[in-house]
């Protein structure tokens, strides 16, 4: 599997701002051929940010789609939507919109099978908070969100974020992500047996450039998904070199 890159671009960024890191990336993508990398703008900014991409080795992707193909929710977007402005990717699950909107597991296993019905490839966070972490439950919580979150035949990628880390400049210690890593595969093979195998699990959680070598050689760990430091052209490609080839 090819390690892969993604920038969690949040809400930021106007139409102007979106191009000129999207012009900076494609200008200085060239020398990381060795991973995939990815970025999910706003939703108003990615079919500008896809034209923009044009012909790059960048994907695109959303930060969340609905559970339902369409229908009567205003402010939601769809899957098809995200896919027609552009992007063959989605984040799914990730511990702002659980914590912002109220995302259940139940409701991340709805968008999963939206999204992959509608031909994106699912990225599906997991992760513990720090008092859960500090009662000893992150393996126990992680678990449960890995078989509330995933439906069955799952195919997508699942990002370990302990939300502790998140933003927060403290990334988790290698140790802890060597030790989450194999636990996650682990639960992925009891649950997809020898498919269990091909899920790739990226690491995000204050992924810099100074600690992605180290992050990045970890086993298990196919990649990172990165949040502020995706909003730094220079930063983001410089995590994508320290991958190991
Ligand atoms: C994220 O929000 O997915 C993330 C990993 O953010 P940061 O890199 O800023 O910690």
């Amino acid at each position: 599997m090819r390690p892969l890159i993604a920038g969690n671009w949040k809400m930021h960024g106007t139409r102007a701002e979106a191009l000129a890191l999207a012009a900076a990336l494609r200008a200085g993508c060239g020398d990381v051929a060795h991973c995939d990398l990815l970025v999910c703008p706003p939703a108003t900014v990615l079919h500008a940010v896809a034209q923009a991409l044009a012909g790059a080795p960048i994907a695109l992707g959303g930060q969340d789609c609905h559970g339902e193909a369409n229908g009567a929710h205003t402010g939601d977007i769809a899957a098809a939507m995200l896919r027609d402005a552009g992007a063959s990717w989605v984040i799914l699950g990730h511990s702002e919109r659980r914590a912002d909107h109220g995302e259940t597991d139940e409701t991340v296993r709805e968008k999963v099978l939206a999204a992959v019905s509608a031909g994106l490839c699912p990225i599906v966070c997991v992760g513990e908070s720090a008092a859960q972490r500090a009662e000893g439950r992150e393996t126990e919580v992680v678990g449960w969100q890995i078989s509330g979150s995933l439906p069955q035949d799952f195919s997508g990628v699942i990002a370990y974020e302990p939300i502790w880390a998140i933003g927060s400049g403290q990334h988790a210690t290698p140790a802890d992500v060597t030790t989450m890593h194999a636990f996650i595969r682990e639960e992925l093979h009891r649950q997809f047996g020898a498919c269990g195998a091909g899920i790739s699990i990226l690491y995000g959680g204050s992924v810099k450039p100074a600690n992605a070598a180290e992050l990045l050689a970890l086993p298990e760990v196919g990649g990172a998904l990165v949040g502020g430091a995706s909003l730094v052209a220079d930063d983001f490609l410089a995590i994508a070199r320290a991958t190991p080839r």
